[in-house]
């Protein structure tokens, strides 16, 4: 009897889930495959739970004022998986409407409605690639002949559903994600159950957000609810068991969403009333990106904090210093071995591990406006160079000869 119960409520939520897959703007399956994961694959339960351990860490650093504000941009490439159509007709969407999915992504995030929180984070489509060339930032491939992919789209890996395999979509056009956060753009996921879904910062190969094409719009709320779960964000409703009963809530730090200014709720209450005990801005959670509810426009204050100390750790943080948004021409640090640069982020001091041969190369460190800060000689194998009198921000050092070896450093 028990059992039976069991089942019927898991049927039941199921097609709940995938019903508001197929008809609003913000669902996804990252939630299904997380918790799959979480109970059946023990390194990815440990990677979470040292994320969030280190995320806590620097929510709590952040609170005691020591990480300033700095608006930091995030490299990404956009791969649009098609069915063989010409470019900006049917799921081979236009660069134009790619572009303004990312100004519409921008523009949630930096708060433009004014109706929320400004996360200062920003998206920028790359300009150079992982070999140097210059670049939309935009790939395309006809993924037409990958099986079952024409009819029934993308499989997320660990779901059942009868379309393409994942991995094999992915890698049909993926760059390295500590330079770049991929976006697959897909024709369908689970043959329309789903608009997207993104994983969460633990890294890997095919790390990323895969989206369908319809979605990939200026005015869509799934990228931005997508983007969230990339930079490990829950849904606001998080714990609620599939719209079955109140998140808990004796610690907001702990429980549900992991964030204290949004009220825990069940995912289909959205009206003025949250039926849930929970206290706080009853707004914050049902106009928020990370809802399932119908209109949405805000990121709060606790998750600019949560998103802003994801950004500061692995494997997040490497996109910080990426080049992928930078000027063609220059070389990054992580594809010459003659350097090796450490801590990045950094508080004071940085070290600089450079190749005999380079020894007596001058380097040079510019703020974000290009003035020249610090200027020194190679003199040592191991070099050190003292951030502590600058402001926090992100600093563009260039490097050996002609000064063309260029990589960013974080100060805190
Ligand atoms: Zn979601």
């Amino acid at each position: 009897m028990k059992k039976s119960s069991s089942c019927i409520l898991l049927i039941i939520s199921i097609l709940f889930f995938q019903i508001q897959g197929s008809g609003q703007s913000a669902e996804c399956v990252t939630d299904h495959i997380h918790n799959n994961l979480m109970q059946t694959d023990s390194f990815y339960r440990k990677q979470i739970l040292f994320l969030e351990s280190q995320v806590d860490a620097r929510i709590q650093k952040q609170s005691n004022g020591i990480l300033k504000s700095t608006i930091y941009s995030i490299p990404v490439v956009v791969h649009v998986i098609h069915l063989g159509e010409s470019i900006g007709t049917g799921t081979n969407i236009s660069d134009l409407q790619i572009q303004q999915a990312i100004t519409g992504l921008n523009s949630r995030f930096r708060n433009g409605n004014g109706l929320g929180v400004d996360v200062e984070l920003e998206f920028c489509l790359a300009s150079k690639d992982p070999s140097g060339n210059s670049t939309k930032g935009i790939n395309r491939v006809n993924g037409s002949s990958i099986p079952n992919y024409s009819v029934n789209g993308i499989t997320p890996t660990g779901n059942t559903c009868s379309g393409a395999v994942e991995t094999t979509i992915k890698d049909l056009s993926k760059w390295p994600v500590s330079n770049y956060y991929n976006i697959w753009v897909v024709s369908k996921i689970c043959n329309g159950g789903f608009v997207g879904y993104a994983s969460y910062p633990v890294g890997g190969l095919y790390d990323g957000l895969v989206i369908v094409s319809t979605s990939m719009t200026s005015t869509s709320g799934t990228l931005p609810h997508e983007i969230g779960h990339g930079f490990f964000l829950y849904h606001t409703f998080n714990g609620d068991g599939g719209n079955v009963s109140c998140p808990v809530d004796t610690n907001c730090l702990i429980n549900g969403d992991r964030v204290c200014d949004t009220p825990p709720h069940k995912q289909g209450d959205c009206g003025t009333t949250n039926t849930c005990p929970s206290t706080g801005a009853w707004d914050n959670s049902r106009y928020n990106y990370m809802s399932y509810c119908p209109l949405v426009n805000r990121f709060t204050q606790g998750q600019k904090d949560r998103i802003r100390a994801t950004v500061m750790v692995a494997p997040r943080a490497s996109l910080l210093t990426s080049l992928g948004c930078g000027a063609v021409g220059m070389n990054e640090i992580s594809s010459n071995n003659k350097f090796f640069i450490f801590p990045n982020p950094a508080q004071s001091i940085i070290n600089i591990k450079a190749d005999i041969k380079l020894l007596g190369s001058a380097y040079v460190v510019y703020d974000n406006t290009g003035k020249t800060i610090l200027k020194g000689i190679i003199n040592s194998e191991d070099t050190i160079i003292d951030l502590g009198n600058l402001s926090a921000g992100i600093y563009l050092f260039s490097i050996g000869d002609s000064l063309k070896q260029t990589f960013k450093v974080i100060k805190e």
